[in-house]
């Protein structure tokens, strides 16, 4: 089905929301007996050189997080060269690479070659294991190496889900019938190496100029006013980049505006935020969570769903700070689900993804979709084959309630959506081709291709 563009949608005056003024509520921390699992003798950011001294005051501000982020090539240079022992473990993966000037010299090179930019947040961080940065699952999302990167695979592109095709009105994707994704912004806290929106998120890099869709009122002006005139839509996804870099005021906003629509019955919001950046949702002083807070409330008296859908992808990414924030989410009545991506090296074990998932489940979070990896350029070493996902299923499911297993799924290449990796038609494991098919979505004629990447198929 070909969606109607902006132009041809009826102009309808957008219903205007009663917008919430005065002072915001501030909600309740943490039930209290969830103080007793806090456990961390020496704050896990004072191991940080440069923050031995910065209290949990000053770490659980946002202002610091965002004033202390490593952004750019050559704050991570500094970070790298005042952090990392002169000496490196041994590793086979990178046997080249034995010092920190190594090191260096790969990572400065292999940021001149991603489509990615750089921008790593304290939390993060701080949970990298930098005495031994190469086998770090945390370093391998989110700081390229030179000495890693793979041939792409002939198919891949930087907007593997043909976004900017679906899109009626820039930074609208309207692709399936009832429900539509909203890319408010196009920055993030963080920037992980495999976005599947290398396309727009993020700053230009040196091999990709990105189209940025900036958080600008009159976008999405346009925006609303296509779902507004658009019955057929009744779910959106508030995502960019990260709803995180929305003020709180703009959540508000945007919020309001969509639980105003009545046929809008549900909308999600997007962010990573609280895997990368959880001491926003404690800070005293920030009100992004408590205007999430009192979204939720608003729209469950309406009778509209709202849910927050993060993005954790291994069990390193969590610590009492982000324990606490999800307990308080989950104390507060906001449903938190999660997206991982399925990363080669990171989360590609049945331990890993299995301690992932109960890490999830145990702090209220539904472990919602584990991704095959989208075929994007530049990416390759991340990818893994069709079949390590299949693998994963096979082996967790069982391990934990049916409620807390995730679904395993491939997000068809070319906007075919998300379908079970298990319901591929074909898959050749000598080519690494697997087919699949979407009925619901435009007519159902569409046969999806997906691909391994080529260094897992057999040397012929
Ligand atoms: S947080 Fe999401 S949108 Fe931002 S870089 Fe990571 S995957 Fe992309």
């Amino acid at each position: 089905m070909k969606h109607s563009g902006a132009s041809t949608a009826q102009e309808v005056p957008l219903p205007v929301a009663e917008t919430t003024t005065g002072p915001t509520t501030k909600f309740a921390a943490v039930p209290a007996y969830f103080r007793d699992v806090k456990f961390d003798p020496v704050p896990y950011w004072q191991k940080i050189g440069r923050w031995k001294d910065i209290t949990e005051k000053q770490f659980l501000s946002y202002r610091w997080g965002t004033a202390n982020d490593i952004q750019g090539k050559m704050k991570l240079h500094d970070f790298l060269k005042e952090t990392l022992p002169e000496k490196l473990p041994q590793s086979d993966e990178y046997e080249n690479i034995r010092t920190r000037d190594d090191f260096i010299k790969d990572v400065m090179d292999g940021i001149d070659r991603a489509p990615m930019s750089i921008r790593i947040s304290p939390h993060i961080i701080s949970s990298i294991d930098w005495a031994n940065p190469l086998e770090d699952p945390l370093r391998r999302q989110f700081i390229p190496m030179m000495s890693t990167f793979q041939k792409d695979h002939p198919v891949l592109t930087l907007d593997p889900q043909h976004e900017t095709e679906d899109s009626p009105v820039q930074g609208l994707v309207h692709r399936y019938n009832d429900k539509c994704l909203f890319l408010a912004a196009s920055h993030c806290p963080l920037y992980c190496r495999f976005c599947t929106r290398s396309y727009a998120v993020g700053a230009n890099t040196s091999t990709v100029t990105k189209s940025s869709l900036k958080p600008q009122l009159p976008r999405w002006e346009a925006m609303l006013q296509y779902i507004a005139s658009n019955p057929v839509i009744n779910d959106v996804v508030i995502s960019g980049g990260d709803s995180y870099s929305l003020m709180p005021h703009h959540l508000r906003l945007l919020g309001d505006r969509l639980l105003a629509i009545p046929h809008i019955r549900r909308f999600r919001i997007a962010t990573k935020g609280l895997c990368v950046s959880p001491s926003r949702t404690l800070d005293p002083e920030d009100d992004w969570t408590d205007e999430l807070i009192a979204l939720v409330k608003r729209g469950r008296e309406c009778g509209k769903h709202i849910a927050l859908h993060t993005h954790f992808n291994h069990p390193s990414e969590f610590s009492w700070v982000s324990r606490e924030a999800a307990q308080k989410l989950f104390a507060n009545g906001v449903i938190v689900r999660n997206q991982s991506v399925l990363l080669k090296g990171v989360n590609d074990s049945v331990e890993t993804m299995g301690a992932l998932i109960r890490e999830l489940a145990d702090n209220n979070i539904q472990p919602y979709y584990v991704y095959a990896g989208d075929l994007v350029r530049g990416v390759e070493d991340l990818r893994t084959p069709l079949s390590t996902i299949l693998t994963l299923e096979e082996q967790l499911r069982g391990t934990i309630a049916g409620f807390m297993t995730p679904q395993f799924v491939v997000d068809l290449p070319g906007g075919g959506g998300k379908r079970l990796a298990a319901s591929y038609k074909t898959y050749d494991r000598k080519t690494g081709k697997s087919t699949f098919v979407a009925p619901a979505i435009k007519g159902g004629e569409t046969v999806y291709e997906y691909w391994d990447p080529l260094a897992s198929l057999p040397a012929q």
